[in-house]
């Protein structure tokens, strides 16, 4: 979060932090938390395509190959589920306050728990963390803090 701060100073918006803060302080529903969500074609240096980086030491969830005329990414099962893996679609996030920018990384999921489908680990506590700095930070840019005070 220091780091968004300096880079916010110099209005770079930068990496997921920068992003949700953007969403956040636009009102803006984050409906994907992660671009391998039905976004991002991630092709190794043969050729195979899957939707995250991570996994390419795995090449689990890669299919079809770019060299291939035919080829086409909606026929593949890989592509189809990940697309449909994001918070409003989960039944998991439903109670979430978060849910409008949150999502977290699905490969962490999948390594935790073998299924993209449950939750990343790591995100909820830094999502509570994300959310207290970002009202903290409009409450004290707003002026709020020298009129109410603040809570450090
Ligand atoms: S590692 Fe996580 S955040 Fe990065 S592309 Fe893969 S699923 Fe998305």
């Amino acid at each position: 979060m220091k780091a968004t701060e300096v880079l916010y100073k110099y209005n770079v918006v930068k990496g997921t932090s920068c992003q949700r803060l953007q969403n956040f302080v636009l009102g803006k529903f984050r409906l994907r938390d992660c671009k391998s969500s039905g976004i991002q074609l991630v092709v190794v240096p043969d050729g195979m395509l899957g939707p995250c980086h991570s996994l390419v030491g795995f090449l689990e969830y890669y299919q079809g190959n770019i060299a291939d005329p035919n080829c086409d990414l909606t026929q593949f099962d890989n592509f189809r589920e990940w697309a449909k893996r994001y918070p409003l679609n989960m039944t998991l996030y439903t109670k979430c306050p978060f849910i409008s920018l949150c999502g977290g990384c699905i490969y962490n999921s999948y390594i935790t728990s073998n299924s993209i489908w449950n939750e990343d680990p790591q995100i909820c506590t830094y999502m509570c963390s994300l959310v207290k700095w970002i009202l903290h930070d409009l409450w004290k840019k707003r002026g709020m803090s020298e009129k109410y005070g603040s809570i450090e």
